[in-house]
């Protein structure tokens, strides 16, 4: 039998939860909702870049670059007899342990173990202790140390003659970078079922440019994770023990199949151990129902309302602790007006699916004509696409924008820099400043269109990339106050509108559009009238017809899932998942799209392809908010 390791992602996943280690060993049994897929996530992250990048910084360096753990630790231990030796992906084995450290620097007996992330940080700014009580680690940045602290532990116990010191090399965000085009130095390559970094020239000191990875001691943070003495064990005492405890622990349940008795507590809202009806209905087990049956009970059903659906729920600690788990049972005076909506409308205490304030009237009648509702698609590389930018500094690569007269007329405009390699932000405002024209109310969907433009806005001033001469400066930054907040023209957000007024049993307590269009669709007479047939007008979803009902009697689809998927070759679920955030939509499959362009080898048929994806997407995400707008003008 295979032997089983403890890895640095295994422990990762006991230290959110220990049962999980029972799950992850049988997950053709156990289906895992984080549907990650390494190709994708090293788009949308930069992982793989910045990895690929701090080992330019190491030149000389030897990669140890086989899957297979017995020849990775040959191969490793081969290195090892030199005196001094860099090792990429450098194997460690000890016992039921097994890791790979990013960077090893070995000078004799002192061993540099240096982890990369791909993950900002601010040498003025970041703090890793926890402010209020800065004996404990920031919540934000102990998965990072902690994992640094497992690599430590298993390096110190396998080798003890070593002195090892662990390092985070981490994005610096104070710098700026004096080369164009560092991100093609790397191109992304799905070889043989692994996704691989590829160099397309050598990394040169001039290529590669200024060190944009900051390589920050940590010894001090993962002596104390080593202690125990970093984590609060009123709050977490599983993680609050000495990393020897949980490793040993950890390992030892991996190892034998356990099925660790873990509380129930509010991160089982995003536990990912959840199979779908179809799964289950496949002969599929959910790990999160037996959890909650064992707990709760076999007669527990999570179809029922639970808390977790509440919307913003700050008392799920409370409310676990005194054995509240259903909707039906939460105390009306532990909840806010928006949560009370909610409740009621779900458990049918209102008698109806739909809420509209009549205060929602009021605002419209302040609108005035041409209407127009904007999109933006954007990017934060860590590794700035430009001389001149910092790491994570915005790229607006996309917009849509249709445009409602009083008269019912609806336009369309877009724009989109496909060119890659161009440097997008200048041509973007130019375009969207044409597309807004002077005069009707600008509306956005939460709060993404208001901070890209401020952040272009700070961009202008800082001189970070040269202003075409035709650009002037001062009237574009004064544009952007307009139509920011609490300028002339600001823009209206929508999605305040709905959190404020407008209130749908299908929205199952989140606000983000994908959630509220196929809500107004169910809702609304006038939109199955004008849209359960093909569409006569639009860019890219002419013909598309986007009310259709699952069935005679089923509910009505989500027309981004009628829409055909932005990669053809990767699993619709899969690209969903990069989009999962509640309420403020990232536009994270755009910007993986986007991303693909950018850092894969493509033909110009695949180009062409990618490009009409995030067209038709962006031009959906504007016309769901006139779908929503046509639904509320026609209750009015
Ligand atoms: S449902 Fe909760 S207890 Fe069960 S594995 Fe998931 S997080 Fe752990």
């Amino acid at each position: 039998m295979k032997p089983r390791y403890l890895t640095k992602t295994r422990f990762k996943l006991a230290s959110e939860c220990p049962r999980k280690l029972f799950y992850c060993a049988d997950e053709k049994t156990y289906p895992n909702t984080k549907k990650e897929n390494d190709f994708l996530l090293a788009l949308a992250e930069g992982g793989h870049q910045v990895g690929a990048l701090a080992q330019c910084y190491f030149p000389d360096g030897h990669v140890v670059s086989t899957l297979d753990y017995d020849e990775a630790v040959a191969q490793t231990n081969e290195l090892l007899r030199r005196n001094d030796v860099v090792i990429y992906e450098a194997a460690i084995r000890h016992g039921d342990f097994f890791i790979r450290i990013d960077v090893l620097v070995k000078r004799g007996n002192d061993i540099e173990l240096i982890e990369v992330k791909a993950k900002s940080y601010a040498p003025a700014e970041t703090a890793f202790a926890n402010k209020r009580n800065p004996a404990m680690i920031n919540k934000d940045w102990l998965p990072y140390l902690d994992d640094v602290a497992f690599q430590t532990w298993v390096t110190r116990q396998a080798r003890p003659e070593w002195q090892v010191r662990p390092f985070l090399m981490l994005v610096d965000k104070s710098q700026t970078a004096d080369v164009d085009g560092l991100h093609q130095l790397f191109r992304i390559s799905r070889g043989s079922g692994r996704t691989e970094v590829v160099l397309t020239a050598v990394p040169t000191a001039e290529r590669v440019g200024r060190h944009l990875l900051a390589r920050v001691d940590v010894l001090a943070e993962v002596e104390n994770l080593l202690a125990g003495g970093a984590v609060d064990a009123a709050k977490d005492p599983l993680n609050a023990r000495p990393i020897s405890q949980r490793a040993e622990q950890y390992a030892a349940i991996y190892r034998c199949g356990d099925r660790f008795d873990a509380d129930l507590g509010p991160r089982c809202k995003k536990c990912e151990y959840r199979a779908s009806d179809a799964e289950l209905a496949e002969g599929k087990l959910s790990g999160y129902l037996e959890c909650w049956r064992e707990h709760r009970g076999p007669e527990f059903d999570h179809h029922q309302p639970h808390i977790f659906d509440i919307w913003n729920a700050r008392n799920l600690d409370s409310w676990l602790d005194e054995g509240v788990y259903r909707m039906e049972d939460v105390p009306a005076s532990d909840l806010n007006d928006r949560q009370t909506l909610q409740v009621e409308v779900t458990l049918g205490r209102r008698g109806e699916s739909e809420v509209i304030a009549p205060q929602l009237f009021a605002e419209m009648r302040q609108w005035q004509f041409p209407l127009h509702f904007v999109d933006f698609e954007t990017i934060m590389p860590a590794i700035p696409f430009h001389a001149g930018m910092h790491p994570y500094q915005n790229l607006a690569f996309q917009f849509s924008c249709h445009h409602l007269d009083a008269d019912g007329r609806l336009t369309h405009d877009q724009w989109l820099s496909a060119d890659a390699g161009a440097f997008p932000n200048w041509d973007f405002l130019v375009e969207l400043r044409k597309s807004l024209s002077d005069s009707g109310t600008i509306f956005r969907y939460a709060a993404h269109e208001n901070t890209i433009l401020n952040h272009l806005k700070a961009q202008l001033h800082s001189g970070c990339r040269p202003v075409p001469a035709s650009f002037d400066v001062a009237d574009y930054s004064n544009w952007i106050d307009r139509v920011t907040k609490d300028g002339d023209r600001a823009m209206v957000d929508m999605c305040q509108l709905v959190r404020d007024y407008y209130y749908h049993a299908r929205m199952r307590g989140s606000n983000s559009i994908k959630a509220v269009l196929p809500a107004v669709l169910e809702a609304s007479k006038r939109l199955e009238d004008a849209y359960a047939k093909p569409l006569a007008f639009g860019t890219n979803l002419r013909g598309f017809t986007l009310w259709q009902r699952d069935g005679d009697m089923g509910a009505v689809k989500d027309p981004y899932k009628l829409l055909p998927p932005l990669f053809a070759d990767i699993d619709p679920d899969v690209i969903e998942f990069l989009d999962a955030e509640d309420e403020i939509r990232e536009g994270g499959a755009a910007m993986t799209a986007w991303a693909r362009m950018q850092f894969c080898e493509m033909s110009p048929e695949e180009r062409r392809a990618i490009s009409e994806g995030l067209l038709r997407y962006c031009e959906l995400d504007t016309l769901a908010m006139v779908m929503i707008y046509q639904h509320w003008e026609s209750q009015c």
